[in-house]
């Protein structure tokens, strides 16, 4: 006989294991199921931890402001350090393209009651110390946004979904979906059967199998992305930067790194052309390309001992923004999909959003914003996340 909950969630990830804490916080027996052997080793761990409400989507702005109010409360509201550091998001702006990308974005981000302005190069000197002012024109500047290490927090909210009645399952890979008509009632892993009336899907890289299995082509593709950690310096670097200028010979589109809670600078970019797959090789380009760009951007790092190197996922979607909520015309499917490069700062803002949605039939956030996200939006309709 199949097991019975009142939710499983596929995936201890970035999104899967937040989703799980507030469903099992709402009282409901959750289970959650993945295939590797401990929570948060998928692409959760690949994330340098950037957590950001700073982006041109309303949906991503407002979930993410959850998501940032979650984290900065954390310590307080469970006694586990996470790592979580107020330092800011910086984008400098060296050109007038740049300047015009981030100050065009102002107007929707304070719509939506992003805390975050335009300084100019003086004041950018001020909250960046060492940033090269050779054509710094100024940048914006968003003090609430931080960081948080991603395995801590996996850990953490593993631990908080457990102590309210939580099960995680790892090492079982869901093979199929329990169907009763069209709605989805279960899942069946190589282990055994589970049933509840709501299956989540954050299954990351992954999930657009998982929807398969429901008859459902959802267009979430992997592309590969690197990042490194450096050895712990003292402490000069408060926010995350964000160069959105094309790096050395055109081969980056952005390049972001940070100091973390430690004291370690932590970094990566993305890559032009970008890198379709599942490879998780270290490229050979990856460092040269990184010290070129850190080193310009703030000159005095050339002598960075790097620690570590990786090589990770983002679950893309074709408009650069996530697919949220119930599955179209497959009742108890519900999807937290296509994270792409944000999916760790969404996570919470996701799962508390989806609990709500789940056990009180609204998304924690207005539907309207929510509803942006939507399963059943185009896909592939020309307005882009602009900061993806
Ligand atoms: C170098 C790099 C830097 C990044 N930096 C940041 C950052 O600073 N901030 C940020 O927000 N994001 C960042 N990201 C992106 C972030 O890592 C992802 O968006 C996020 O982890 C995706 O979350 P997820 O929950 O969808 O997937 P995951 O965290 O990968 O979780 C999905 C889980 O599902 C499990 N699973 C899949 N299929 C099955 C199955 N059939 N059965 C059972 N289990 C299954 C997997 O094992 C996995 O554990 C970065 C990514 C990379 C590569």
């Amino acid at each position: 006989m199949a097991a019975e909950y009142d939710a499983i969630v596929i995936g201890a990830g970035s999104v899967g294991n937040p989703t799980a804490y507030f469903l099992a916080r709402e009282g409901l027996r959750v289970l959650v199921l993945d295939e590797l052997s401990a929570s948060g080793q998928g692409q959760n761990k690949a994330a340098i931890g950037g957590v950001r409400a700073t982006h041109s989507d309303p949906a991503k702005i407002t979930l993410c402001r959850e998501s940032l109010e979650i984290f900065a409360g954390w310590k307080d509201a469970t006694g586990t350090d996470i790592g979580w550091k107020k330092g800011g998001y910086c984008f400098p702006a060296f050109d007038e393209k740049v300047e015009a990308t981030v100050r065009g974005l102002l107007p929707t981000q304070q719509r939506y009651r992003l805390n975050i302005d335009w300084l100019p190069a003086t004041e950018i000197q001020r909250v960046v110390p060492g940033i090269n002012p050779t054509g710094l024109r100024g940048g914006t500047f968003s003090p609430d946004d931080g960081q948080v290490s991603p395995l801590l927090a996996a850990e953490s909210f593993t631990r908080e979904a457990v102590r309210r009645g939580a099960t995680y399952r790892y090492r079982e890979t869901v093979r199929a979906l329990l169907r009763e008509g069209d709605a989805v009632v279960g899942v069946e892993t190589e282990v055994g059967r589970y049933r509840a009336p709501t299956v989540v899907n954050a299954a990351g890289v992954h999930a657009s199998r998982i929807s398969a299995l429901a008859g459902l082509d959802l267009p979430i593709l992997p592309d590969s992305h690197e990042g490194g950690i450096s050895a712990p310096m003292r402490p000069f670097l408060d926010p995350l930067i964000v160069d959105i200028r094309p790096g050395p010979e055109g081969r980056t589109l952005n390049f972001y790194f940070g100091q973390n809670s430690e004291g370690q600078i932590i970094f990566c970019y993305t890559p032009k052309p970008v890198i379709p797959g599942e490879s998780r090789d270290s490229t050979y380009e990856f460092m040269p390309i990184v010290a070129a760009s850190m080193v310009e951007v703030i000159p005095r790092l050339k002598n960075l001992t790097i620690r570590r190197v990786w090589r990770g996922l983002y679950p893309m979607t074709p408009d650069g923004s996530p697919i949220l909520g119930r599955a179209p015309g497959v009742p108890g499917l519900v999807l937290a999909v296509g994270m792409c490069g944000q999916g760790f700062m969404l996570g919470p803002g996701v799962g508390k959003s989806l609990a709500a949605l789940i056990v009180h039939g609204k998304p924690s956030i207005p539907s309207e914003i929510f509803d942006l996200l939507s399963p059943s939006r185009d896909l592939y309709a020309s307005k882009k996340e602009a900061l993806k």
